[in-house]
Formats: structure tokens, C-alpha cells, sequence
């Protein structure tokens, strides 16, 4: 199981990894990218590769 978190001090808004997403992790919340649905991740490395401010990070979760 993945995790998808997003460090807002470095989200700029673009939306680009809302985009790409093939799970749909992420929303648009406040002009931040919020990881919503951040355990649906499957560790595709799509938000990693268009994040170009590398505010996310793909953990290993916990549990499930
Ligand atoms: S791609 Fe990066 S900077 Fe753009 S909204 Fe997503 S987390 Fe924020
Ligand atoms: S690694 Fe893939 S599945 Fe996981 S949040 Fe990023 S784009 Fe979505």
C-alpha cells in the first residue's frame, strides 16, 4: 500500500498532478493540491515525474 502526501510549502497550485493521475489521488483545495484519495495510489510515479516543484512524495503506508 502507497501513500501520496503533498508538501504545500512547495505546492504552487499547478495542477499538473491532478492531471496525470491515474487514480485520482488529488483535488484542487485552497489553491493547494490536497492527496484526497492518497491510499488509492499505486505507485506510478506519473505525479513524481510532473511535479516540478517536487512538493510530493510517495510513502509506504500503513496498514490496509
Ligand atoms: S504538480 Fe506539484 S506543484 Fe503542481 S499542484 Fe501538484 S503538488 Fe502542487
Ligand atoms: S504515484 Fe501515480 S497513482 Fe500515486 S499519486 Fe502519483 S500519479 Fe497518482
Amino acid at each position: 500500500m502507497y501513500v501520496a502526501l503533498v508538501n504545500w510549502d512547495k505546492c504552487t497550485g499547478c495542477g499538473d498532478c491532478i492531471s496525470v493521475c491515474p487514480v485520482d489521488c488529488f483535488k484542487m483545495t485552497a489553491g493547494k493540491s490536497e492527496p484526497y484519495r492518497s491510499s488509492y495510489c499505486i505507485n506510478c510515479g506519473a505525479c513524481l515525474d510532473a511535479c516540478r516543484a517536487d512538493a510530493i512524495i510517495i510513502s509506504i503506508g500503513w496498514g490496509g
